[in-house]
């Protein structure tokens, strides 16, 4: 699964919303997160963040925004 990292907070753009194929994005508190059950990692969303805040989570260190992306995509 690709997530939604630190430098989306506050960030107001939609572009990754906007090409994902399954609508996979949801909002949280701040920023907007990605559902790891839903994503099918594409990859298609990360080189439309201007933010650069998507990654895949095979990178490292990305432990905990996969429990906030967890998180949040879960509440809806
Ligand atoms: Fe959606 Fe693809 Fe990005 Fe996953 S990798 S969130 S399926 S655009």
């Amino acid at each position: 699964t690709y997530v939604v990292t630190e430098a989306c907070i506050k960030c107001k753009y939609m572009d990754c919303v906007e090409v994902c194929p399954v609508d996979c994005f949801y909002e949280g508190d701040n920023m907007l997160v990605i559902n790891p059950s839903e994503c099918i990692d594409c990859g298609v969303c990360e080189p439309e963040c201007p933010a650069e805040a998507i990654l895949p989570d095979t990178e490292d260190g990305l432990e905990k925004w996969l429990e906030v992306n967890t998180k949040y995509s879960e509440e809806w």
